[in-house]
């Protein structure tokens, strides 16, 4: 539960009845709405401090990391047993006039100033939010409808409207970022929650790497063996008719004896070549055997299971490759609306990361403390982009950095992109 902490406002004597007066209402609106849990979050009465709307908000209580870190920083979160979206309702947007931050803003934004913006301030943040161009539906009348890209979007718009009243608009591009990034991670989180990998939690990319081979091994139990066996039947196969056709050419037949021998001989290799055929029509049974298992529902669901690991590592060809193989075949619905929606948060997180790394850009490399893991996180935003070229270009500088961690960190990001 959320609570207010009373701050002095020694220096606004003329206005501390007031303030008082509305801090008691706050109180008393906080009061009157008890948090309703739903699966770890809870509903807190916000007021808007530009327009003053009054309006619930979910917010997410678990703030626990325990779901594990991916490469460039985004954290998931565990509830009882089951991976949970980290920071889902850290922005909240006003329902009514768009104004969004980032809760611990709001809070101090109710604290301060009576609750509410100065006229200017106010100004400011509507004429930034109008001038975006960024809309949502009329019909929402809570934060958690309107989506967490037009969210984040919309706090980074407020943010900087509000920056320019106190004349610090420059130099927050990180913030900016982080703000999309977090967007961008929480796509991910969602992408990762469909079919619930909850079994997935790398403490570190390292770890990450074998715990994925450990689940393709697992797909790969499924399909291979029988597989393999077909092909190396098949390459037999070929050589025995090739030897045989080396045979014919080199046993010449201008005599009752020799025309015997090579007799035998033919009928040597059609034995073999019949019995080859056999074992392949086996081993045919036992692999469409294997890929009916592969597409049932546990094979599919660790099918699903790779292509969120490869999302979670940034392994962007194995993951559409996961995918791909899921599709190949007919799924029942619920997987294939599973799967569509995975796909639309995929596109998401993608068009944030670039938007992030927009702002990422404007922060200039060597000057400021922190350069070097600016420029670890842009290369590991590339790559998962699939823009290896850009990717290894921001890596390149870091093989020489005095700490060992991210020149050991960029060497093995640099290893997982195997082209371009
Ligand atoms: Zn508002």
């Amino acid at each position: 539960m959320t609570s207010p902490q009373l701050s002095a406002t020694a220096s606004h004597k003329r206005h501390r009845s007031r303030s008082l007066v509305l801090f008691g209402l706050l109180l008393i609106l906080l009061s009157q709405t008890p948090p309703k849990s739903e699966a770890g979050r809870s509903r807190v009465t916000i007021h808007c401090p530009v327009d003053g709307t009054v309006h619930l908000a979910l917010i997410t209580i678990s703030r626990n990391q325990s779901g594990g870190r991916d490469s460039d920083g985004c954290v998931y979160s565990i509830e009882g047993n089951a991976l949970t979206v980290h920071a889902l309702d850290d922005v909240i947007t006003c329902p009514s006039c768009l104004y969004s931050c980032q809760k611990r803003d709001l809070k101090k934004s109710i604290n301060k100033n009576e609750g509410q913006f100065s006229p200017r301030q106010k100004r400011l943040v509507l004429k930034a939010v109008k001038d975006s161009g960024i809309k949502v539906s009329q019909s929402v009348s809570n934060s958690e409808s309107i989506p967490v890209a037009t969210r984040h979007r919309l706090s980074v718009v407020c943010y900087k409207a509000l920056s320019e009243d106190t004349g610090q608009s420059t130099g927050q591009e990180r913030f900016y970022a982080s703000l999309l990034l977090q967007s961008a991670w929480i796509e991910r989180g969602l992408s990762v929650s469909q079919g619930g990998l909850s079994s997935f939690r790398p403490s570190d990319l390292k770890d990450g790497l074998k715990q994925y081979q450990g689940l393709k091994n697992e797909v790969g139990s499924l399909q291979h063996p029988s597989i393999r066996e077909i092909r190396s039947l098949e390459r037999v196969l070929q050589q025995l008719d090739s030897l045989q056709g080396r045979v014919n050419q080199q046993i010449p037949a201008h005599d009752a004896v020799e025309r015997f021998r090579k007799q035998e001989l033919e009928r040597a290799f059609l034995k073999i070549e019949a019995e080859l055929r056999q074992l392949k029509e086996e081993a045919k049974g036992r692999a469409d055997k294997a890929a009916a298992a592969l597409m049932s529902n546990e094979g599919r669901t660790l099918q699903l299971r790779l292509a969120q690991a490869a999302l979670r590592l940034g392994l962007r060809a194995e993951r559409e490759q996961s995918l791909k193989d899921l599709k190949r075949e007919t799924l029942p619905r619920p997987l294939s609306l599973a799967l569509a929606a995975l796909e639309q948060h995929i596109k998401n997180e993608e068009i944030l990361i670039r938007e992030a790394l927009g702002y990422l850009k404007q922060v200039p490399k060597s000057t400021e403390d922190g350069g070097e893991e600016v420029q670890l996180l842009k290369g590991d935003l590339w790559r998962r982009l699939g823009e290896n070229g850009k990717a290894r270009a921001c890596l390149k500088g870091l093989n020489s950095s005095k700490k060992l961690w991210i020149q050991q960190r960029a060497k093995l990001l640099n290893s997982l992109m195997k082209d371009g």
